[in-house]
């Protein structure tokens, strides 16, 4: 049996990542892939801008504590002032430039301005540089803004944009195309025959794709037959990058996935030393009308099982496909509020949640079929296998938020 790292190991060597680029809209490319570095072309701050209101100054006529200026200009944001002479005050607001000879910025809550006089009284003695942005404190005109590889997040686009970027070049979407197998599959929707199944993988596994990125086309439920399986495949591969199916994996003579990959590429059945989700297929399908064939992932019917490895693998090896960069899953060390007194021998991966006093709690059922956890749990405990657990042991918790972008 392979460990979880071997078999990730093994799935991220054989990923190709996609080598087509579009350039889209910057407000379009959220959740895109970006195909190469972007540098800014400007520093940002542009200029040296005050992070307050209140008055420009040179420190050095502020030194007594109790300087009284004149008031010779005032500078809004988005006016350009004049050089400040000697001995006197700029009125000025948020983001307005710091007029040439100024060096620092008093807030007006420091000060007193009198209207008759036109005169405004320093109550501060402020230190050269006080609450002025230089010039390129926070990017540096050429430096490296975001890296090829980067998934563009809502801050991502924000960046790009915050130094003119008006459009980007990603990676074109990856083409996932999906199946279900299984004779007890139906359809919400539809009634349940005895002895059926709603067909929840379907949904789990269309929404993790989406959130993704990918584009996914799904060709439903597919019987459990050879012919009918390897007539999926062909259709799967046609125009696709990946496919992924549920169920079928196993070695029962109901499990046709196995003979049908063979028949239309290649395939290896993994058994991996975790739990839920032990067997994994992974292969290639052949394509008719492209040199090179589609990936192919089969992961198993039980529905934790299938999400769960979709989670640990699938995610990562369609990062890599994407032309994301991918990072190693993070694990936080936390406490756990349970005992697990009877570990398996495989690596299992325990549905928990974050309870009220910052520690974990584990859903009671940890069936491979029981959906409900999912839902329930905040994330998973990666645990060593044949580690017995007690209330109060520090444990690796993977939260299903980091996985789920
Ligand atoms: P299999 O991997 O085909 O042996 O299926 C294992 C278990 O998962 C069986 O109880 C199946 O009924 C169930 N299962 C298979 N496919 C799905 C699916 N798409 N949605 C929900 N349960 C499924
Ligand atoms: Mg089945």
């Amino acid at each position: 049996m392979l460990s979880a790292q071997e078999a990730l190991d093994l799935l991220l060597g054989a990923a190709r990542a996609v080598s087509e680029t579009e350039t889209l809209a910057t407000v379009d490319a959220t959740g895109r892939v970006l195909a190469s570095d972007q540098l800014s072309q400007l520093d940002v701050p542009p200029m040296d801008n005050t992070q307050m209101d209140g008055y420009a100054v040179r420190s050095l006529d502020c030194a007594s504590g109790s300087a009284v200026l004149p008031v010779s200009q005032r500078i809004p944001a988005g006016h350009v002032g004049r050089p400040l002479q000697p001995g006197t005050a700029a009125r000025i607001f948020t983001g307005a430039l710091i007029p040439e000879g100024a060096d620092a910025v008093v807030m007006q809550e420091q000060c007193a301005f009198d209207e008759a006089s036109g005169a405004v009284a320093i109550n501060h003695v402020p230190k050269s540089g006080e609450w002025i942005r230089r010039k390129g404190e926070d990017i540096r005109s050429g430096s490296l803004l975001l890296a090829r590889g980067t998934r563009l997040r809502a801050q991502e686009l924000g960046l790009a944009a915050s130094v003119g970027l008006a459009s980007l070049p990603v990676y074109r979407r990856l083409r996932v195309a999906v199946f279900f197998t299984g004779d007890e599959l139906t359809m919400p929707g539809e009634p349940l025959k005895p002895g059926a199944i709603y067909n929840s993988n379907r949904f789990t596994l269309r929404g993790l794709l989406q959130q993704l990125g990918c584009e996914v086309i799904d060709l439903g439920n597919v019987p459990d037959s050879l012919e009918a399986t390897r007539a999926a495949l062909r259709e799967a591969a046609h125009g696709h990058d990946l496919i992924l199916t549920s169920g079928g994996v196993s070695v029962g003579e109901e499990d046709h996935v196995k003979p049908a990959v063979e028949a239309e590429g290649r395939l290896n059945m993994w058994q991996i030393a975790i739990k839920p989700g032990k067997p994994l297929a992974f292969g290639e399908v052949r394509r008719a009308t492209q040199p090179d064939p589609a990936f192919f992932i089969g992961l198993p019917g039980n529905p934790v099982s299938s999400f769960v490895t979709f989670l640990l693998f699938v995610r990562p090896f369609i990062l890599a496909l994407q032309g994301a960069s991918v990072a190693p899953t993070r694990r936080y060390p936390m406490r756990a509020d349970f005992d697990w007194s009877k570990p398996d021998r495989r690596n299992e991966f325990l549905r928990v949640r974050i309870n009220e006093c910052q520690g974990l709690e584990l859903f009671p059922n940890q069936s491979s079929g029981v959906l409900t956890s999912t839902v329930w749990g905040d994330g998973l405990v990666d645990n060593v296998p044949g580690q017995a657990i007690r209330a109060g042991d520090t444990v690796n918790f993977i939260p299903f938020s980091e996985l789920l972008y």
